[in-house]
Parts: C-alpha cells; sequence; structure tokens
C-alpha cells in the first residue's frame, strides 16, 4: 500500500509535525542527519538489513549493512576529528561513487562538520572556485584526483588535509596529503555525534551553473523533515524495496535523495560507478531486482534513443515505481516509458535551493504526461506576476512560480553571498528563477528557466514546448531550443537537433520536421532554423545548458561554464 493516501487526504491538516514524530524530534532539541541515516535505524533493531548494495569498475562489488554504515561512518567521523576538524569546518568529498562518498558524507555530518559534496569529474579550476568560496578546510578524494588539487594547493592556504582514500603505494604523497583506508582503519564503535540542532548547517551545494556563477547554497540539519516525508510520499519507498537513484551526489538528488531521505527511512539502495549505457543500466536493475527507480530526463532520453530492442533483452519486470528530476519530463518520455515499462515516470520539480521536492506526480494520482504534477503538502506554490510579483489568478497564464518561504529544507542562504540570497525572494515569495502555467484542475507545467523563455514579436514561446514538438519526430534523438537575434521580431526561434542514428541532415529532413512539428505547434514557435549538432552543451547533472547556445547565437559571452560536461 502506498505512503501516499489521495491528495485531498495527504493535504487535509498537513503539518510537517507529521514527519517530526515519527522521527521523534521534538522542538529545540538535537537533531544530526547522520545519526539517523545510521544509527537511529540499527536501533530500531534494523542493523542487519542492506543499506547500500554497490558495484564498481573491473567486477568490484560491496554491500554494507546498517551496522556497516553506521560503524564505518563513526569511523571516519573519529578520523576527521583526529585531524582536528572542527564543526562547521567544511569537507569536501571530491570522489567518484564509491562506497567512501557515500558513508564519508554520513561521517561528515556526524561530527558536526559540513559536508561539500563536487563532482569528481571536475576540472582544477572549477574545483578552486569552490573550495576559495567556502574556505574548505579538508578534503577526502581518490587517488586518481589528487593531481588536480595538487595544481591548486598553492592558491588554498585554508585547505589543510588532502585525504586520499585508496592510495597507491607507489606513488609517493605530497604535502598535506594524508592516507585513509576505510577497510584497514580500525572500526569505531562508539562516537560521540555532534549535539546539532535544527538550524545547524549540514551540506554546502554548489548550483549546477545553469545561470550565473556557482553558488553556495548552504542547508541545515532541519532539513531531513522534508527529506525524509518526500522520500516517503514520493518516491513510495517501502520496506521491501530495493532503490537506485542514480544521481552523483555531487548534485544535490544525490544527496537529498541519494543519501539523506533513503537511508533515513531504512531503505536498501543501490549504487553503481559505471558510466552509463543502457544495457548496463538495464542489466543492473534486472540483476538487482530494482523496484523504485529515480533518475533524470536526460538518461531516459538516452534509454529512448538505445531504442526497444535492448529493453526486450532484460527482465525488468521488478520495476514498481519510476520518478524523474532535473529537467522539463517530455510528454513523449512519459508515454514511452509506460510503452515499454509498463509504468510512466512521475516528474518532481525542485531545485539545489529548495532541497526536496516540490511539485510533483504522487503515485496513484492522475498523471498528465507533461505536467510536473502538483505541490507537495505543507508546500504552498503558486504563479506570480513577473513585474509586479502579484499572484496570478487566471487559469493557464505563464507566470514565474513563487514558493512561500519557510518549508523544512529550504536553503538558508548562499555561502558567503547574502545578497544574492535575498534577491530569490520578491512580494514574500522564494522564486526559484522558473517559469509555469496552473491548469484548472492544479497541475503545474513547466514553461522554461525564468531566462530562457523567448520572446518572438511580444509573444512568449516556452522552448519546452517546442522541444517537446521535435522529440515526437522520429529522428530527433535530443533537442534544445533557444533564442536567436531578429530585427523585426527582436527574437526569433532556433532548433539544435542531435539525430538518432541512421538518421542524416538533410534540407528533406530539415523540411520534413518542420512540416511534423508545425501541426503541433502555434506558427509563431516554429523555428526559424534547426542547427544539428553531435552533442548539446550539458552540465553534469545532465542539463542541457541552453544558456550556451543562446550566448553563441548573440556573441555574448557563456558566464560561468565550469559545471559543463567536457570542460
Ligand atoms: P538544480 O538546482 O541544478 O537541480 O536545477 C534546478 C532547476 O532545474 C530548476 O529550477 C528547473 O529550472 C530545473 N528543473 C528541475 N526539475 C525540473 C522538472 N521536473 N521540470 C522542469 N524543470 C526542472
Amino acid at each position: 500500500m502506498a505512503h501516499f493516501k489521495s491528495y485531498e487526504e495527504n493535504t487535509r491538516n498537513f503539518n510537517w509535525s507529521i514527519a517530526e514524530n515519527e522521527l521523534g524530534y521534538k522542538e529545540g532539541g538535537v537533531i544530526n542527519i547522520g545519526w539517523y541515516c545510521s544509527d537511529r535505524i540499527c536501533e530500531m533493531g534494523k542493523g542487519d538489513k542492506k543499506a547500500l548494495i554497490w558495484e564498481g569498475f573491473g567486477g568490484k562489488h560491496k554491500t554494507y549493512t546498517y551496522n556497516d554504515l553506521r560503524l564505518c561512518s563513526n569511523t571516519i567521523g573519529a578520523y576527521l576529528k583526529s585531524l582536528g576538524i572542527q564543526p562547521e569546518d567544511r569537507v569536501c568529498l571530491f570522489m567518484d561513487k564509491i562506497p567512501e562518498l557515500y558513508i564519508g558524507f554520513i561521517g561528515v555530518l556526524k561530527i558536526g562538520a559540513i559536508a561539500q559534496p563536487l563532482f569528481s569529474a571536475f576540472g582544477d579550476e572549477s574545483l578552486l572556485v569552490r573550495l576559495e568560496n567556502a574556505e574548505t578546510r579538508a578534503i577526502i578524494t581518490q587517488q586518481k584526483h589528487v593531481s588536480k588539487v595538487r595544481k591548486i594547493l598553492d592558491k588554498m592556504p585554508y585547505l589543510k588535509h588532502i585525504i586520499v582514500v585508496d592510495h597507491d603505494e607507489k606513488k609517493p604523497l605530497q604535502e598535506r596529503e594524508i592516507v585513509f583506508d576505510l577497510e584497514k582503519a580500525a572500526g569505531v564503535e562508539q562516537l560521540e555525534i555532534h549535539p546539532t540542532k535544527k538550524e545547524s548547517p549540514s551540506v554546502l551545494h554548489y548550483t549546477s551553473g545553469t545561470t550565473g556563477q556557482p553558488k553556495g547554497v548552504k542547508h541545515v540539519h532541519y532539513s531531513l523533515i522534508s527529506q525524509y516525508l518526500t522520500t516517503k510520499w514520493v518516491l513510495d519507498i517501502q520496506d521491501d524495496d530495493i532503490y537506485w537513484c542514480t544521481a552523483d551526489p555531487g548534485w544535490v538528488t544525490g544527496t537529498s535523495y541519494g543519501i539523506i531521505g533513503p537511508f533515513a527511512i531504512g531503505a536498501t539502495q543501490c549504487v553503481q560507478d559505471l558510466g552509463f549505457s543502457a544495457e548496463n543500466w538495464y542489466r543492473f536493475i534486472e540483476k538487482h531486482k530494482i523496484t523504485v527507480w529515480y533518475s533524470a530526463p536526460t538518461a531516459i532520453r538516452s534509454l529512448m534513443k538505445a531504442g526497444e530492442e535492448v529493453v526486450k533483452k532484460f527482465n525488468l519486470e521488478s520495476l514498481r515505481h519510476l520518478a524523474s528530476v532535473g529537467e522539463p519530463l517530455n510528454s513523449e518520455a512519459v508515454i514511452w516509458s509506460e510503452k515499454v515499462f509498463g509504468k510512466p515516470f512521475h516528474d518532481t520539480y525542485w531545485q539545489t535551493e529548495t532541497g526536496s521536492i516540490m511539485i510533483t506526480n504522487f503515485p496513484g494520482m492522475k498523471i498528465k504526461p507533461g505536467s510536473m504534477g502538483k505541490p507537495f503538502p505543507g508546500i504552498t506554490a503558486i504563479v506570480v506576476d513577473p513585474e509586479t510579483y502579484e499572484p496570478i489568478n487566471e487559469t493557464g497564464k505563464i507566470g514565474l512560480i513563487g514558493i512561500k518561504p519557510g518549508w523544512p529544507s529550504m536553503m538558508r542562504t548562499y555561502w558567503n553571498n547574502e545578497e544574492t540570497y535575498q534577491k530569490k525572494f520578491k512580494n514574500n515569495w522564494y522564486l526559484p528563477g522558473d517559469r509555469a502555467t496552473i491548469d484548472k484542475e492544479g497541475y503545474f507545467w513547466f514553461v522554461g528557466r525564468d531566462d530562457d523563455v523567448i520572446n518572438t514579436g511580444g509573444h512568449l514561446v516556452s522552448p519546452f514546448e517546442v522541444e517537446s514538438a521535435l522529440l515526437e519526430h522520429p529522428a530527433v534523438a535530443e533537442s534544445a531550443v533557444v533564442a536567436k537575434p531578429d530585427f523585426v521580431n527582436m527574437e526569433v526561434v532556433k532548433a539544435f537537433v542531435n539525430l538518432k542514428p541512421g538518421f542524416q541532415a538533410s534540407k528533406d529532413l530539415d523540411l520534413e520536421i518542420m512540416n511534423f512539428i508545425r501541426k503541433k505547434l502555434s506558427p509563431l514557435a516554429m523555428p526559424q532554423e534547426i542547427e544539428y549538432v553531435d552533442l548539446l552543451p550539458k552540465t553534469r547533472s545532465g542539463k542541457i545548458m541552453r544558456r550556451v547556445l543562446r550566448a553563441k547565437e548573440w556573441n555574448e559571452d557563456p558566464g560561468d561554464v565550469s559545471a559543463m560536461e567536457n570542460d
């Protein structure tokens, strides 16, 4: 039986105290995410339950029970303390998706330090910007990434320790480098958990850089309340489920729903550090009998591109509930997933700053493909006028998404950048920077980033709408739509298209695609140009960086691209 009963029932008299009571938290008391993710589950008698099933390259695999998770995170926590790491010191986790990343994250939180996870694929410059901003005290990393830290070491006097978890003895250690081998370290049975309170800082996430300079989003331990309840109600993870969140913890989805949420509810989760291929993903689902799967539109589109034949080679019957986050989930993807997996992906909308899911398609709720669904109970979300910031009451009218501040997992500030933080609020609404419409049944429909919406001759065009139409054409694998300058209309629509294997760019194909989408779009939304590309610029969390494509069209500086894949 789903945790979520019905929208009406769960929204009526909703109070966050539902989660507080389930977690045994009392106002003013201690709340430490690290403890909740390991010790508490053991105290509930589930110490022998599998917490983490991990697979890596070269056939490597490991399994950790909740008791292992508790013990190992104690060990890392105690080690950090022995180095002199203090509460609220920033400790960067700069690793591939290996167990030490997950366990280290919990260990850092247990001692009251702030976990700063960063994508291990970042180059030295991208790393430096973020470590400088946070004045990070220690970095936990792997041998293969140490050279990047060495390159920037001179610029980081505040960085005292470079902790290498898989040191290769043939490689001499250099300045500030030390070795910590979790498997060889003596397990620490008792660790004094730092008595963090509601507002104690927990996690510092750097935003993906789809807009502006990277900003350090500061979260607090009380965020657990939202993350716990959304994991239960939206992802619907039950006691006997096997859960797989495909996100890297360098991105907020990989921590809120790849560490905190699932471990806090005592789930069994699988992680693979093997890179993407459709075969490999389906094999993983089949092998571990994954039941709940949380992924992203970019991955879903890659699976669509790989085709249906490959799906048929595997037994994916274990899948029970699918969800997606990070980008607009095109109706095409929802319909495809229903066709090939027999289940739709449930869209979830949120962002680094919100810390947890804000608007979503709940299990059991009627899905309108292409819609983000409805606000989570306790979340007041509306659309506001972009000029006056007054609520828009007219159904179907485009406005800025506005969320009433005050939910537990809301960011508390941008690190060292309170000014930018304050700018996110207008007329007492928090503005995530996205545009949407609301239909008469209260469903939200994503239009685009506030800065992505195309204004052509005074008519607003959603890039998402055009991309969705393009994606329905059998030759199109992925697309990104941006504004290009135009003398008369100010902006016109330009589409970048990545073709599926077997299709060649040509004038004929151009015409065919245009005729195809003409039936789906208003004439004003029709692209004036299609450019075929092999790759679309994306962030490491898989978001298409339309900003980069747009800048090219306008001959402008694309701004910060440090979060871009292949930078
Ligand atoms: P990030 O903080 O990197 O996760 O980026 C958050 C942004 O990604 C949001 O403000 C949206 O622009 C976009 N986003 C996340 N989830 C969705 C979704 N379900 N539909 C449309 N856009 C989304």
